[in-house]
């Protein structure tokens, strides 16, 4: 039990404040900063719509949903006691595992006092004469707080595609991220998936020998490789005890947030049989090493990239039995991290079950959907079932429905109508107090690792703040400019292509911006740190 009582410490309260700090969501970002609130000696609640924990983990706990970053370099890394009690039991944790973990640190730190569930804000508004956050919430509950945290998560506001007549359909209806915590039973019944990121690529061959009959609706196919998990072993959990300072270390310093170690050759420095033997290595190799342990020059040479997709493409065709779907399921359109790459397991096998069928919506487009299943232009089909594995509302979507105003009453919805304009993409001008770690124009890799470094920035901005009497942080518009324009002109040289959700494309009438941060985790880090130097230099108030 590492959690100090004494640490809940309420400030003098004769600015009309309720609390402190106000965060919202209970994802893995909005716990630890709770938790460093907290631990730094303010006054916090957390406010979450779910009733229950995780976010992410709590609302994707559809068949299949799993890590594909390591689970140890996923999780809480502040405490080494909470590392050495929690076993994770498979590389790549499976969603109850970690709705389990989260649940058990949350209880080890005592920190559900502070939560509230099944509340859903629905407002925050910058009161300019107190300098507080008025927050209102589903439950009609009022709540003022200096500083706003919302870490609400950047793949958190699901998105159904715009077809005429879903909501006429009479079986059972899923969004893969807001599945039900109530049992789905598949057995007996056809199922319909539409959509092939790496939702839709998780559920099928977990559902595959479940259901009668499984129609999979693909627009565009994924570069999907094995994300090979397995077990920890005895000996792998010992050595993650043994070695977690160095572990941390290492997460601390690498660019993505991962363990793996860069290979430092270039793709044509090898024969063709060389290249072959190497990437049969990094095909067997778990989850993001396809990526970070890859040739270097994989993602900026052209041809380096469409050689490692050509050896993609065959082991598709080796491992599909009817080539003409084999053919289908080889994405024509963008290479390797053109689009965030899926890490599998048996996807692509499933294609070789009986009752499963592939319909390629650039051939047969979804005309509708009607009372008893999807008509395409080639057809009806009847399904009992339809699974929405069609994504998400990238990096600002549940930002700008949050209803938050800032100074003058302006609405973030209004002041991002074009894109969102950030720095570290954790803050914006307009809105002071307000914090949005895990944001837009953060994402660089593993996601806790570089938000948890955001998170961290906030709560010793905080703390600076509190022990050198500032009540104001806010961005400067230099800063702001200078951090958004680099996002922007770093996106020129990125790998993702325009028709990839990280430009918001995904969604009808979205601004077409760049919303993760191409310069990487080391100039957050190095920028944070810059700001941190200067004693938050023209931030604070
Ligand atoms: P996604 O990657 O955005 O995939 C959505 C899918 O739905 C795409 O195949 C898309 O096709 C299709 N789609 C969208 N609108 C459609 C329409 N009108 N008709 C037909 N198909 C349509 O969403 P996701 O699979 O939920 O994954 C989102 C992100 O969540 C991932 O990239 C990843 O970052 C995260 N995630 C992580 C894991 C993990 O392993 N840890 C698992 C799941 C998700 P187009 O490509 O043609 O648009």
């Amino acid at each position: 039990m590492e959690s100090r009582e004494s640490a809940i410490a309420t400030h003098d309260n004769d600015d009309g404040a309720d609390v402190d700090v106000l965060v919202i969501g209970a994802g893995i970002l909005g716990l630890y900063q709770l938790y460093r609130a907290r631990e730094d000696g303010f006054s916090v609640q957390l406010v979450e719509a779910g009733d229950g924990l995780g976010g992410t983990w709590f609302w994707n706990r559809y068949p299949g949903a799993r890590f594909d970053s390591e689970s140890y370099t996923y999780a809480f890394l502040f405490s080494k006691e909470l590392f050495e009690e929690w076993e994770w039991q498979e590389h790549f944790a499976a969603q109850p595992e970690t709705e389990r973990y989260l649940n058990y640190a949350v209880d080890k730190f005592d920190l559900r006092k502070h939560i509230r569930f099944g509340t859903r804000v629905t407002s925050a508004v910058w009161d300019e004469s107190a300098g507080l956050w008025t927050v209102h919430a589903s439950d009609g509950a009022q709540t003022r707080a200096r500083f706003v945290v919302a870490a609400l998560g950047i793949l958190s506001l699901p998105v159904y595609p715009e077809v005429p007549g879903r909501a006429d359909f009479r079986g059972e209806a899923y969004h893969t991220g807001l599945w039900p915590k109530e049992p789905v039973t598949f057995e007996g019944k056809r199922v319909a998936v539409v959509g092939t990121g790496a939702s839709g690529v998780q559920i099928i061959p977990e559902i595959v020998d479940l259901v009668d009959d499984l129609t999979v609706y693909q627009r565009t196919p994924n570069w999907c490789t094995p994300l090979n998990n397995r077990p920890v072993t005895a000996e792998e959990q010992a050595a993650l005890k043994v070695g977690f300072e160095q572990m941390k270390e290492i997460l601390a310093t690498s660019p993505s947030g991962f363990l793996h170690v860069s290979s430092g050759r270039k793709t044509f420095d090898h024969t063709k049989a060389e290249r072959w033997a190497f990437y049969e290595k990094v095909w067997a190799s778990p989850g993001f090493s396809k990526l970070t342990t890859n040739y270097i020059d994989m993602m900026t040479n052209p041809a380096a990239n469409a050689e490692w997709c050509e050896f993609i493409a065959e082991k598709i065709r080796g491992i599909v039995k009817d080539p003409a779907v084999a053919d289908k399921l080889i994405p024509k359109d963008h290479g390797y991290v053109g689009k965030r790459p899926p890490y599998v397991t048996n996807y692509f096998e499933a294609y070789n079950r009986p009752n499963i069928s592939l319909v390629d919506l650039t051939e047969t487009p979804i005309a509708g959907v009607t009372e008893t299943g999807i008509e395409t232009t080639a057809g009806h089909q009847e399904h009992d079932m339809i699974i929405w594995a069609t994504g998400f509302d990238f990096g600002t979507g549940s930002l700008m429905k949050l209803g938050a105003r800032g100074r003058g009453g302006l609405p973030l919805a209004e002041y991002w109508a074009d894109g969102p304009a950030t720095f570290l993409g954790l803050m914006c001008q307009n809105f002071p107090n307000f914090f949005f770690p895990g944001g837009p124009h953060g994402a660089a890799g593993n996601n806790p690792r570089y938000g948890g470094d955001q998170s961290d920035f906030i709560a010793d901005a905080l703390v600076y703040m509190r022990e050198h009497g500032y009540s104001t942080i806010e961005v400067p518009a230099a800063s702001e400019e200078a951090w958004t324009s680099m996002v922007d002109a770093g996106a020129q040289t990125a790998s993702f292509t325009e028709s990839s959700y990280f430009y918001g494309t995904n969604v009808p009438g979205k601004a077409r911006r760049y919303l993760i941060n191409p310069m990487g985790r080391p100039k957050l880090l190095e920028m944070m740190k810059d700001a941190v130097a200067s004693e938050y230099q023209g931030f604070l108030r």
